[in-house]
């Protein structure tokens, strides 16, 4: 358990559960690896057995770490857990994109992105939620991240076009404090 002060000013925490401030970020190959070794495998067990499923292949996602969302500015922390404090990776997020052709942004690799709150309504079910039905009621939009992992663009399916973006800003480090 633990907070974390946005640059913003405000204050983060993964104390609730549900928190609001707690994102999973991954590979979609690594949700493909885990429906493939067991297409009827649920959430729960998916996100559970996260170590069983050792496949990332890129820096920005990895079972090294967590992924916090502020509520305020939307800035998204890739936070890598070290004795002492976060090493934490910076996403800023821009309401206004670029034009992409749709061709290079669907050769890029994309994520799975859902919120701690996503995952805890589908996980409190009874049966329990299946992996592949969680992941088909992501699909309203879709995320892709460029090879270098600087940007990350969320693909509105519907009105086929991308709502917003993400971009890297900086490495920071902060201290932790137990909750
Ligand atoms: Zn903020």
């Amino acid at each position: 358990m633990a907070k974390m002060a946005c640059y913003c000013g405000a204050s983060m925490s993964n104390v609730d559960c549900p928190s609001e401030n707690v994102l999973y970020v991954m590979n979609k190959d690594r949700v493909q690896s885990a429906l493939k070794y067991n297409s009827q495998i649920t959430l729960i067990d998916f996100i559970t057995n996260w170590d069983s499923l050792k496949d990332a292949k890129k820096l920005f996602i990895s079972e090294d770490y967590d992924f916090w969302y502020c509520t305020q500015c939307k800035r998204v922390y890739q936070s890598e857990i070290k004795i002492g404090g976060n090493k934490l990776a910076v996403y800023t997020y821009y309401p206004d994109v670029d034009p992409i052709d749709k061709e290079v942004l669907f050769s890029m690799q994309e994520l799975i992105v859902f919120t701690d709150i996503e995952e805890y309504d589908a996980t409190e079910k009874d049966p329990p939620t299946l992996l592949a039905d969680f992941i088909s009621s992501l699909s309203a939009k879709r995320y892709f991240i460029t090879d270098d992992g600087s940007v990350v663009y969320a693909y509105d399916c519907e009105n086929e076009c991308v709502l917003f973006s993400y971009h890297s800003e900086e490495l920071m480090e902060i201290p932790s404090s137990d909750a």
